[in-house]
């Protein structure tokens, strides 16, 4: 590995990062970075991310792994137990070259993306709630974060970019504030103005109703098509879970268009882990197992045998990201699903 570390620009949050390069082959240009803002990452340089940079920056901020200044090499400690960084790519590299990464699809990001206006408040006193040291604690993010803490796009005008960003952050601020979540430190410059924030009593009791420790829980969200034709498939998942005595949550009356409702996000991260079958290409179980990965959920990924053999299928793309269970039929399922539960569950 050459521990040479340069500046480096980040194309997401636009701060000054720092990168290592780790594969000398220059032409691949693959390298390590880490960006104050965004934390560990690496992304593929083929894949075109130049539509998504808030999103990715978003995600990294909210999602990603952080470490401090000087840790380049250190295992984060932050959000995920084994990942030294984030690979941002549709292919799976677990592990390589000594290091091992989180792998994150695009569409992955773009499902995190989906959340609502309330989801966003909840993320952003989250992250206030895990920096402060001590209840009523002062906590102090610098600009650049403050436009990822609050999803403020940055990419919507080159002109007065920064003012656009400001407007963003104040339309969310001021929401904080009126429904009494935060107070902020009083200052003149209106562009440090909500750099300094303490969580109140409310913001507490917001955070904390929507703590769980799901270690303990019982209940496991099934993600898939509920298409008529699969519900034999539903009831043998059902069976494996009830039979290792776990509590099966499907939510069939909930319609997807693209918009994750809160009764699920709530039902995904109150799961100990996640099941989603891919059978028939449902758009909303990526969403969903999407969202899980990036609340640290155990999700395992199913699939039946013959939608593989679909040449179009877009399963080829992102199936391969993770150790997918394929199935051919229902004993099969039973078999494999008890077997990597009983591995991979503790
Ligand atoms: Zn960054």
């Amino acid at each position: 590995m050459n521990d040479n570390i340069k500046k480096y620009k980040c194309r997401f949050c636009n701060s000054d990062a720092k990168y290592i390069e780790t594969i000398k082959n220059k032409e691949r240009g693959d390298m390590l970075i880490n960006c104050g803002i965004c934390g560990r990452y690496k992304y593929n340089h083929s894949m075109d991310l130049n539509k998504y940079t808030d999103e990715i920056a978003f995600y990294l901020y909210h999602n990603g792994v952080h470490c401090q200044e000087n840790d380049i090499h250190n295992k984060a400690t932050l959000n995920d137990k084994y990942a030294e960084y984030i690979w941002i790519d549709n292919k799976p590299h677990y592990y390589k070259d000594g290091i091992h990464f989180r792998d994150v699809s695009l569409n992955e990001i773009i499902a995190f993306n989906n959340i609502n206006l309330e989801e966003m408040v909840l993320l952003i006193l989250q992250n206030i709630s895990s920096k402060s040291k001590y209840r009523g604690d002062t906590v102090s993010y610098n600009y650049e974060e403050l436009a990822s803490l609050y999803f403020a796009k940055r990419t919507i005008s080159d002109e007065n970019s920064g003012e656009i960003i400001n407007k963003q952050i104040e339309y969310i601020a001021k929401y904080l504030i009126s429904m009494g979540y935060v107070e902020f430190s009083k200052t003149s410059d209106p562009l440090s103005q909500y750099r300094q924030v303490i969580l109140t009593f409310n913001g507490w009791k917001l955070v904390e109703k929507n703590n769980y420790d799901s270690s303990k829980s019982k209940d496991v969200f099934i993600a898939m098509s509920y298409d008529e034709s699969l519900a034999d498939t539903e009831r043998t998942i059902r069976d494996v879970l009830i039979k290792l005595h776990y509590n099966p949550i499907v939510m069939k009356d909930v319609q997807h268009n693209h918009q994750i409702v809160p009764e699920m996000l709530y039902q995904i991260r109150k799961a100990k882990f996640v099941i989603a079958d891919f059978t028939l290409q449902n758009n909303g179980a990526y969403y969903e197992a999407g969202y899980a990965l990036g609340q640290n959920k155990e999700v395992i990924h199913l699939c039946r045998e013959d939608e593989l053999s679909n040449e179009n299928s877009k399963l080829h793309f992102d199936i391969a990201q993770v150790n997918t269970i394929i199935w051919k039929d229902y004993k099969d399922l039973k078999e494999k699903l008890t077997n990597r539960i009983e591995a991979t569950i503790t």
